[in-house]
C-alpha cells in the first residue's frame, strides 16, 4: 500500500518510506511523525498513549480473528460478534484520539522549537 501525502507546508506530494518516519516520547505519550523530503517539515502521523496502543493491539487481534474466521468458515453469528467487537474498539479510538492528537501536536511543536534552538546554537 502506497500512501501519497501532500505536505501542508510546501504543497508537494510524496509517499513516505519507513526512513522518513520517526517518533518522540514524553512519558506515556508517543508521537510518530514523518519528515517531508522536500522541505524537512515534520508532520504528525499518529499520537498514542498506553490506552490507545492497547486498542491498536486489540484491533489487530480482532482483525486476525475475523480473517481466520472467514477462511475457516466460522458461523456468521460468531463473525458478527467479532465485527461488533471491532466496531466498539474503533469507536473508543475515535473517542480518545482528538485529545491525543492535540497533545501530540503540542509535543511535536515543542520538539520543533528544541531543534530550532539547537540549530541556533551551532550558528553562534
Ligand atoms: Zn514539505
Amino acid at each position: 500500500m502506497k500512501n501519497i501525502i501532500i505536505c501542508d507546508d510546501c504543497q508537494k506530494e510524496f509517499s513516505p518510506t519507513p526512513s522518513d518516519f520517526s517518533a518522540i516520547e514524553d512519558g506515556d505519550l508517543r508521537v510518530e511523525f514523518f519528515i517531508c523530503p522536500h522541505c524537512r517539515s515534520k508532520h504528525l502521523y499518529f499520537a498514542s498513549d498506553t490506552k490507545m496502543r492497547e486498542l491498536v493491539q486489540k484491533r489487530r487481534r480482532i482483525a486476525d480473528m475475523i480473517r481466520a474466521g472467514q477462511t475457516k468458515g466460522f458461523k456468521q453469528k460468531t463473525l458478527r460478534q467479532y465485527i461488533r467487537m471491532m466496531d466498539s474498539v474503533k469507536a473508543k479510538q475515535k473517542e480518545i484520539y482528538p485529545a491525543l492528537k492535540v497533545r501530540g501536536e503540542r509535543l511535536l511543536e515543542k520538539h520543533r522549537e528544541v531543534l530550532k534552538e539547537d540549530a541556533g546554537d551551532t550558528l553562534t
